[in-house]
């Protein structure tokens, strides 16, 4: 099994990761073309967020997306609805190796 450790800048909020990701998704929504992440999509089950984040709802509310309150890095984001499980990881927040080389797979949320 590979694990993923990863997390924000100051270290309050960490992330293990249970899978390798396979590509990289970028998305032009409102939100996320401004926090300039990258996004690992997957089941809740198979990520362990730990500490304390600040959740930003907006839109239609069907996301939260996540930040560290004291130094700001985007974490993840996750469903508010409990029969749509997916969540989204800020590949950003592990080491650049996690990453480098990954395919880039535009999403486009802007058109949601
Ligand atoms: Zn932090």
């Amino acid at each position: 099994m590979s694990e993923h450790r990863g997390g924000c800048h100051c270290g309050r909020v960490t992330i293990v990761l249970y899978d390798t990701p396979v590509e990289a998704a970028e998305c032009n929504c409102s939100i996320c073309r401004r926090t300039a992440g990258l996004s690992h999509y997957c089941a809740p089950d198979r990520v362990t967020v730990a500490g304390e984040g600040a959740a930003y709802r907006q839109g239609d509310g069907a996301l939260d997306l996540w930040h560290c309150p004291i130094c700001g890095c985007t974490t993840h984001w996750t469903s508010t609805d409990p029969a749509y499980p997916r969540m989204g990881v800020n590949l950003r927040m592990f080491d650049p190796a996690l990453c480098r080389g990954l395919p880039i797979r535009p999403v486009d949320g802007a058109s949601y």
